[in-house]
């Protein structure tokens, strides 16, 4: 906006009527699709086509970690069978691809609202029932926090909390020493990585309780691992875990 002349008042109502006029749009505006922007009929929702972009997950894959079962598995995977893992349950929305990446790197760094509520919304169908459950999002450390000033998985716990009625204790777990990232290192170092870098400040807030961990995206699962082992120490009676996507190696049998 620029001065025409000194005196002049209409810019400065031409701003004001713009930011009411923008204000008023917000306030009306239909709902968007949280992939592209096109107009959507429901709010937090997907359009058709970038419906069709995503690969939901759901209750599919073995009963436990998730993951897809070879055709000689029935219910739980040979893995589960030989070893139970840490964390009774594991549910993701989606399997990580284009667009579930870019809604996790949006909400990474943007701190989009919509977007966690958009996330919960296909989430929150795939927490398990029961009593006494507690929401915990995976902690950052504090100096990532400050960094960022937000707690994506924070933001998507507190949406899946008001949609679900459940408690979310963002305090509960603490991420106690920085770990690097994990991209690019063996399973095996990863584990070595995150191994006790979490600790429960009130373990009352958990005791006896199912803890449902709260991911935005779920890769080799070490990093959940190492909370979910922490929260047992703390007396969790079961832990379970529910994230956004899932990196899928697709296997041979699957396609
Ligand atoms: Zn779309
Ligand atoms: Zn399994």
């Amino acid at each position: 906006m620029r001065w025409h002349s000194a005196g002049d008042k209409r810019p400065m109502i031409a701003i004001g009527l713009k930011s009411f006029a923008r204000w008023a749009l917000d306030f009306a505006l239909p709902p968007r699709c949280a992939g592209c922007g096109t107009i959507v009929a429901e709010v937090h929702s997907f359009c058709t086509d970038c419906w069709k972009q995503v690969d939901f997950l759901g209750h599919s894959g073995c009963s436990t970690c998730g993951i897809p079962l070879q055709s000689t598995e029935s219910t739980i995977c040979g893995a589960c069978l030989a070893r139970p893992p840490r964390i009774d349950r594991t549910r993701a929305a989606v399997a990580y691809g284009d667009l579930s990446r870019s809604l996790a790197v949006h909400l990474k760094y943007g701190r989009k609202v919509a977007i966690a509520r958009t996330m919960a919304r296909y989430m929150a169908p795939l927490v398990g029932d029961g009593e006494d459950r507690v929401l915990v999002p995976v902690p950052l450390h504090r100096r990532r926090l400050w960094k960022r000033g937000f707690n994506q998985s924070a933001l998507v716990a507190g949406a899946l909390s008001r949609k679900l009625g459940i408690m979310s204790d963002p305090l509960v777990l603490r991420r106690i020493r920085p770990t690097p990232p994990l991209k690019g290192m063996s399973l095996i170092q990863r584990r070595k990585t995150v191994a006790g870098a979490f600790r429960v400040r009130n373990p009352r807030a958990i005791a006896g309780k199912t803890v449902i961990l709260v991911d935005d995206v779920l890769t080799t699962g070490s990093t959940a691992e190492a909370c979910a082992r922490a929260l047992k120490r703390g007396g969790a009676a079961r832990v379970e875990l529910v994230s956004w996507a899932r990196v899928v190696k697709p296997s041979p049998l699957m396609r």
